[in-house]
């Protein structure tokens, strides 16, 4: 069976003595659980990683950081690399949200050089696509997430890929309220798994994690997660509160 995981992606929320307060609640919450079916995981700020680290530690709960550089090191002031977030304890990193493919221009090829030097840092990847509304409206929306795809992950080898997590967040769900239907996410979702199967071979697309994202909730999560080809969520508005992203969480 494959992996079925719940990210928190906190964006840029939470002071650090916020985020180990956060960090600690859902760890007594769901850190000891061993019936826990999910993978439950923190993407912090990049200040909060090595706190968040041993915080967590012992715990079943895992963290990562929400970007990397597309820069192995050197004169890239502000910039944080692969390796640095490696260093700190973290597992995975988020690379392609939407929020930086539009606010910070980062197309796919950049993305790809971000995921290849993540991977070769040791850090797991939860890669997200996702299209716009007017793509969605206009019947786009499965060549956008396949040129995502295409043009961001599949110039990996096979070794590389299975560091590979991939985040369906359409971009109209995000924040918005707006989720889309089980029957939309189970459709984008096996989409995005016969492409897999497609460019690389069954092993492969039948082992990949594929996460929703956009608006869920408790109130909609267990309907979402039921589907098939959907294993679990990335989850932003909600992982900001303890209740509503354990609840998530359980919800798998
Ligand atoms: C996200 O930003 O990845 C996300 C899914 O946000 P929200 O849950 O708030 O829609």
């Amino acid at each position: 069976m494959r992996k079925q995981i719940v990210a928190g992606n906190w964006k840029m929320n939470m002071t650090l003595t916020e985020g180990l307060q956060l960090a600690d609640s859902i760890v007594s919450l769901l850190g000891h659980k061993e019936e826990l079916k999910a993978e439950v995981i923190l993407c912090a700020p990049y200040i909060h990683l090595a706190h968040l680290a041993e915080a967590i530690k012992g715990s079943k709960v895992l963290c990562g950081a929400q970007n990397c550089a597309s820069e192995i090191s050197g004169a890239y002031t502000g910039e944080v690399s692969a390796e640095m977030i490696k260093s700190t304890g973290s597992t995975y990193v988020i690379i392609g949200h939407s929020e930086r493919r539009t606010l910070f221009g980062e197309d796919n090829a950049v993305l790809f050089r971000k995921t290849r030097l993540a991977i070769e840092a040791g850090l797991k990847v939860i890669f997200c696509c996702g299209e716009i509304l007017p793509e969605r409206e206009a019947g786009n929306h499965f060549e956008v997430v396949e040129k995502q795809l295409k043009e961001g992950l599949f110039d990996l080898n096979e070794p590389e890929f299975a560091s590979i997590v991939i985040a369906y967040e359409p971009v109209w769900a995000i924040g918005t309220g707006l989720t889309a239907s089980p029957d939309q996410a189970q459709e984008m979702h096996n989409h995005i798994r016969s492409l897999v199967r497609k460019h690389y071979n069954h092993i492969v697309s039948d082992a990949l994690t594929i996460l929703y994202g956009g608006s869920c909730k408790p109130s909609n999560a267990a309907e979402i997660f039921a589907n098939p080809d959907v294993d679990g969520g990335l989850i932003g508005g909600a992982s900001l509160k303890t209740e509503d992203f354990c609840a998530i969480v359980e919800s798998i």
